[in-house]
């Protein structure tokens, strides 16, 4: 017996239209690629996302066709967020940041139709649209009057004047809710980027998953600042899930210093921002320097890699801002667990409630998660047990874009390549990347571990931990630290922070000052690179 209650499809047009009709006044404020502030709503947003789609209808754009973007956050790049996958188009976030080489593999391995782009892309695509070879249109996000005449792009059009003549009436069409929306491609730092394709359902349910209490808990009562970028997996789905609430959106354009954040926070009384750790620790330098103070900021949600804990400890003691320990993946949409206290918790002393907040958190309802030894057998929630992490959901990914090398899954469960472990409570702490795991003398050191250590130091601005062959050891940890400005610290001074913090075994051999410690197109450490820089190092005494 079916049960009798209407089967609406989830598709990413009821968001919008149920934030134009319920929430239409509520703000999305951009800062543009100008530097000027532009100031719009989620009535216009619906008006100019259904333009959108009738312009991709006037060029024929078939059912599931992809259209690309290289775009910074912005009320243009949300615009094309609805207008594209509410007609049933696919919209494919390209990440700017990648080399022109990868850029112009992803596109013709995405067979993408049309690439809309910011102006302070212009260079890029000026540099690769001849070799992609299945893009038909390209247009400019900028007014008619900001459109350049000697691009050497063929057809390049402004994004206002392709829009600007259609209607804002448009029927979004309806079909099944597991048809194709969006995607994104993994920075592909082993072998070549991997699309995953997200469908109105996975997105739909993501968004409300993600805006719940003890996830992101997003409300109309927030002005949300995503400085994770659009381009990198649906800046954590908040547009949906802001669209979905009738939260308030502010987008920092390019600007993402830790100035420009902290002026947009201030002047858009911006309460929740969202961020990897490398942009946070701008912020933090620049309010730290300047001796100043958030007004309105009350949370922001840190993931994407571990977070220090004295980063974590910085903004709720000083600042009184709470941080969301957050973990998630490409693969998962990305959202996976969020790091939120339980009621016995709440009366435990800053240092022990920091014990907890360190770790990735808890499943979001919608992602199961386990932990495997090498054997593939579960390994019990009891905090120490560290194995592969496993996940699964209608959120989680089945198989790659064109997939080659068959489903990524295990037994319906995807690997994640981390390893973690999981307590009783059920709060998950990532170990680290199983390819970053530093393996000595038979037992694993967690490189995540020693930077977090580097990390409270107060001359320390970033720290990464890798591992470096050794003759008996196998490995033997050395940390890379990017010193703060006008700070200094010596090599002993370092590693002598290290004792009593941990284990002598697990404290670094070395340590190497660097002037920059290399940033992938998501502002990770790329310890890839760091390896390569460090090729020739050899560790002191062997
Ligand atoms: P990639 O950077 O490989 O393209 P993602 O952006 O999807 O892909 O990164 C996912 C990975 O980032 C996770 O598998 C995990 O290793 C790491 N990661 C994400 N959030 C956290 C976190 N809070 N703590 C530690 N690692 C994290």
């Amino acid at each position: 017996m079916l049960g009798l209650m209407q089967s609406e499809q989830l598709l990413i047009s009821s968001l919008i239209d149920f934030a134009e009709r319920h929430h239409g006044e509520a703000e999305i404020v951009s800062r543009r690629v100008e530097g000027d502030i532009h100031r719009s709503n989620y009535k216009q947003v619906a008006a100019r996302s259904r333009k959108v789609a009738n312009a991709l209808d006037r060029w024929n754009l078939g059912f599931c066709d992809r259209v690309a973007t290289l775009a910074w956050n912005g009320y243009r790049h949300l615009e094309l967020y609805f207008g594209v996958s509410g007609s049933g188009r696919v919209i494919h976030t390209l990440n700017p940041r990648l080399h022109p080489d990868q850029i112009v593999w992803i596109a013709n391995h995405a067979e993408d139709h049309v690439l809309c782009f910011d102006m302070s892309f212009l260079p890029i695509v000026q540099a690769v649209h001849s070799r992609c070879t299945t893009i038909k249109h390209f247009v400019a996000l900028c007014d008619e009057s900001k459109l350049p005449r000697d691009s050497g792009i063929p057809g390049l059009i402004s994004y206002e004047a392709w829009i600007g003549a259609e209607s804002s009436t448009y029927e979004w069409p309806d079909f099944d809710e597991n048809c194709a929306s969006s995607m994104c491609y993994t920075s592909g730092t082993t072998g070549n980027p991997k699309g995953v394709l997200y469908s109105h359902r996975s997105t739909v349910l993501h968004a409300w998953a993600g805006a719940m209490p003890d996830a992101l808990n997003v409300s109309a009562r927030d002005s949300i600042l995503p400085v994770v970028p659009m381009f990198h997996v649906n800046a954590w789905g908040l547009p949906y899930s802001a669209a979905m609430t009738g939260a308030k959106l502010v987008f920092p354009g390019p600007a993402m210093d830790g100035k420009s954040i902290y002026e947009l926070i201030e002047s858009e009384r911006v309460n929740f921002a969202a961020g990897v750790p490398t942009v946070w620790q701008m912020l933090l330098s620049h309010i730290q320097t300047g001796n100043l103070r958030f007004s309105t900021l009350e949370r922001t949600v840190i993931g994407g890699s571990a977070c220090p804990p004295a980063m974590i400890e910085a903004f709720s003691e000083v600042y009184g801002v709470e941080v969301l320990h957050g973990w998630g993946m490409t693969e998962m949409s990305p959202l996976g667990t969020v790091c939120t206290l339980r009621n016995k918790h709440l009366n435990l002393s800053a240092d022990e409630k920091l014990k907890v907040r360190v770790k990735q958190g808890r499943s979001l309802y919608g992602v199961d998660m386990k932990i495997v030894d090498g054997e593939g057998n579960e390994l019990p929630w009891d905090g120490k047990a560290y194995g592969d992490l496993l996940v699964k959901g209608p959120w989680v990914i089945s198989d790659y874009f064109k997939g080659d090398a068959g489903s990524p899954l295990v037994d319906g469960w995807f690997p994640t390549g981390d390893v973690a472990t999981i307590d009783a409570d059920g709060y998950m702490q990532i170990t680290d990347r199983s390819k970053d795991v530093i393996k000595s003398g038979g037992e694993w050191i967690s490189s995540i571990d020693v930077e977090n250590i580097a990390m409270a130091h107060p001359a320390v601005a970033m720290a990464a931990c890798i591992g470096i062959k050794h003759p008996k050891w196998d490995e033997r940890p050395i940390i890379a630290v990017m010193k703060k400005q006008g700070a200094d610290v010596t090599r002993e001074d370092l590693l002598a922070f290290y004792e009593g913090k941990t284990a002598k075994w697990q404290i670094p051999d070395d340590v190497v000052f660097v002037d920059a410690i290399p940033l992938g197109g998501t502002g990770k450490m790329q310890k890839s690179k760091l390896r390569d820089l460090l090729r020739d190092y050899r560790l002191p005494n062997t």
